[in-house]
């Protein structure tokens, strides 16, 4: 019988598995639980008793991820985390210290098939999607190793995979930040990143999820957003902010746009002028940052005048806009560099 992995279960679930096929009270579901969100392997849950760790030995795998390597900035308060799956896969996650707390970019997918350009993320294709167990999984083992009594704060779903092309799993996980015995993140402290999957985003808005969606945007037209974003093909500009906009106006929130600035792709004042007159009229604001080199890709980042320049541009036209803080860039940790990475890259 093939073992059921703990960590995928939601409260519900678990309470259910525990009593109808464990045959114990549910009261054990609750003392497993606690367990779980706290990282213990099934030998460690002392308060069960032997038997009962020899049954959930027998049927269950924790089913979690392991972080593997850690990797601490140099330059600021950032760290990349390599977790490993239990299928041997490897992803990477960052963990930012903000003044406002910790905040972990986790991934989504094994990988991702979105292509763009200019991503590290996307080069070898999808490998697999991540459940929801795993996902959450990612936040336990921070906070196990972030340890006396530090924890992440808020997340935020730019590690690498496109959400909405693992739609299911990842508002499952949603749903589950909040449960009994979980790890108590609210959802305005949820940033979803997507690069516009359009029935993502309208199935989204009526969720009821409070998260705040960001828009891998890059770009002020379609001509130049296909050259980097192959989604562009399949969803042109003016509907994807057409989307964007159902969300925000349905759900109240502000939304983010995301822009990351290329030399010679997408950086020049005019991008910005037609990037203002796209926005104008909606309550959003944009994060504009300079490319992050990824060494396969022959794309480069603007001058510091140039990035100066985009965003002055924005500012005269009242689009509210700011540059986003560098970080991790040492480690490759900073937006587009995380990696699919094998077993021998690992050790490299
Ligand atoms: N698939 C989602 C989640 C990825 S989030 C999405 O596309 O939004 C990561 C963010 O970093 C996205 O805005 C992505 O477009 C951006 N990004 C990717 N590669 C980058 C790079 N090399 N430099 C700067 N930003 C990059």
């Amino acid at each position: 019988m093939e073992k059921v992995a703990l960590m995928d279960f939601s409260y519900e679930e678990l309470c259910a598995f525990v009593v109808e096929e464990l045959g114990e009270s549910k009261f054990r579901a609750d003392q497993i639980g606690q367990w779980l969100y706290r990282g213990a392997e099934i030998e460690e849950m002392k308060n069960l008793s032997k038997d009962l760790r020899a049954k959930l030995s027998d049927r269950c795998i924790v089913g979690g991820v392991k972080i593997v390597k850690t990797l601490k900035s140099q330059h600021d308060d950032t760290q990349k985390f390599l977790f490993e799956l239990r299928d041997g896969e490897l992803i990477e996650g960052v963990l930012m210290g903000y003044h406002h707390g910790h905040t972990l970019c986790m991934s989504t997918q094994v990988g991702c098939r979105m292509g763009c350009a200019f991503c590290a993320s996307t080069l070898d294709g999808l490998v697999r999607n991540l459940t929801a167990g795993e996902m959450l999984s990612q936040i336990v083992a921070v906070n196990k190793e972030l340890g006396g009594g530090r924890h992440v704060d808020n997340i935020v779903l730019m590690g690498s995979g496109e959400p909405f092309d693992n739609y299911d799993q990842v508002v499952s996980m949603l749903r589950r930040l909040n449960e009994k015995n979980s790890v108590g993140i609210g959802l305005r402290n949820v940033s979803l990143s997507t690069c516009g999957l359009i029935p993502g985003i309208d199935r989204f808005k009526k969720e009821g999820l409070p998260v705040t969606l960001c828009l891998s945007l890059h770009a002020p037209n379609d001509q130049i957003r296909n050259k980097i974003m192959p989604v562009s093909c399949a969803y042109n500009i003016k509907d994807t902010i057409a989307a964007f906009a159902r969300y925000i106006d349905e759900t109240g929130r502000r939304g983010i746009i995301e822009y990351s600035l290329i030399s010679g792709v997408n950086d020049s004042v005019e991008c910005a002028a037609e990037l203002s007159r796209l926005l104008r009229g909606l309550r959003v604001h944009v994060n504009v940052i300079a490319l992050n080199p990824v060494k396969e890709r022959d794309l480069n980042a603007p001058t510091a005048a140039r990035v100066q320049a985009f965003l002055k541009e924005l500012e005269n036209r009242h689009i509210s806009a700011t540059r986003r803080r560098l970080m991790g860039e040492d480690i490759e940790g900073a937006c587009g560099q995380l990696r699919h990475k094998t077993k021998q890259e690992q050790n490299a």
